[in-house]
């Protein structure tokens, strides 16, 4: 089962715009990265393009009524190769998708396609666009050539100019319930329970992140990276500020294992306030509820300077050492920096 499935009142809204056959100028996917916008996308101008038999049981059929696609006939599979003319795939260059981008477009628009009943523009990250590409879609938006239809992908309409959003209709996509997720996980891949429903709460409903966790085995690494902050009061200041080089050393990893220390700092605060019982997995260091607030805010603040260029070595050397001197044993006696 593909984890679209799982996107019930997406999947509805569109088999019942295949059902109809009226396809919408844009339709406007909204929902996290990972949810399953890009896949649906595709086997929506799939659908309007196929010209092969449907199997009433297939995996596409469930997902997508009667007129979903088929999946193997030439064309759905040119498609799913991203290899059909008549599918377009505009993506940002760099972090914007430029203005140069959505002219070339609309001129490639002008000509007929030479393969395909339907042409399907998709805008893989529509939220990337300013406000100069935004207004230069606007008029195809509203009156597309005959025969050509857009999808828009963004986290949240929030994202888009109000001009774009009403030109769209949007069809949302959801985090699914963790345990749906971690069934899911479980059931695909084989793991041990409890390793899928830390995944599953990993990626917080996002089941692709959360395949890619499972793929990569990152059980460990959480394992090691909140125990590591956890008992860094029993530990040496020598041995924070090699935590911080270790940490810092891959600034991918980083911003990763931040989004990590928060979710652990997070639920730790919500069982320290309301009891709530802790998840697997989840050292408690004892810290108030009033330290991991201000901790949490620290996180948060990191989080934001990662996306500016920091010094992340010192700030977690000043982060990890002032964790390690409140709850060392050693109290709050001064040290002597090292080297
Ligand atoms: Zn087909």
């Amino acid at each position: 089962m593909h984890h679209l499935a799982l996107q019930k009142r997406a999947l509805v809204i569109l088999a019942g715009i295949l059902n109809t056959r009226n396809i919408p100028n844009a339709l406007l996917f909204t929902g996290q990265a990972g949810l399953g916008r890009a896949d649906a996308a595709l086997f929506f101008a799939m659908a309007q393009n196929c010209s092969g038999n449907r199997e009433p049981d297939s995996d596409y059929q469930q997902m997508l009524g009667p007129n979903g696609p088929c999946g193997i006939c030439r064309s759905c599979k040119k498609i799913l190769s991203g290899n059909h003319p008549a599918i377009l795939h505009i993506r940002k260059e760099g972090v914007l998708t430029r203005i140069g981008q959505v002219r070339d477009l609309i001129d490639s628009l002008a000509f007929k396609p030479f393969e395909g009943k339907s042409r399907v523009v998709i805008f893989h990250d529509a939220e990337s666009m300013n406000k100069e590409s935004a207004n230069a879609l606007l008029k195809s938006l509203e009156e597309p050539p005959a025969g050509t239809s857009f999808v828009l992908i963004a986290p949240d309409r929030a994202m888009l100019l109000p001009t774009i959003v009403s030109r769209c209709q949007e069809v949302r996509f959801v985090p699914v319930e963790q345990e749906t997720a971690a069934a899911f996980l479980e059931q695909e891949t084989e793991i041990k329970p409890h390793e899928a429903r830390l995944y599953a709460r990993l990626s917080q409903g996002g089941l692709m992140q959360a395949r890619q966790l499972a793929r990569r085995n990152a059980a460990a690494r959480w394992q090691w990276l909140v125990e590591a902050l956890a008992k860094i009061g029993d530990q040496s200041p020598a041995h924070a500020l090699m935590l911080a080089q270790v940490l810092s050393a891959n600034k991918k990893r980083f911003v990763e294992d931040l989004a990590w220390i928060r979710l652990w700092l997070a639920d730790l605060l919500k069982h320290r306030l309301a009891a709530s019982p802790l998840p697997e997995f989840t050292p408690d260091p004892g810290w108030s509820a009033g330290h991991l607030l201000e901790l949490l805010e620290e996180t948060e603040a990191m989080e934001h300077d990662l996306s500016v260029n920091i010094n992340l070595r010192l700030a977690l050397e000043v982060m990890l050492l002032s964790l390690q001197r409140k709850h060392g044993k050693s109290g709050g006696r001064p040290f002597q920096a090292i080297g």
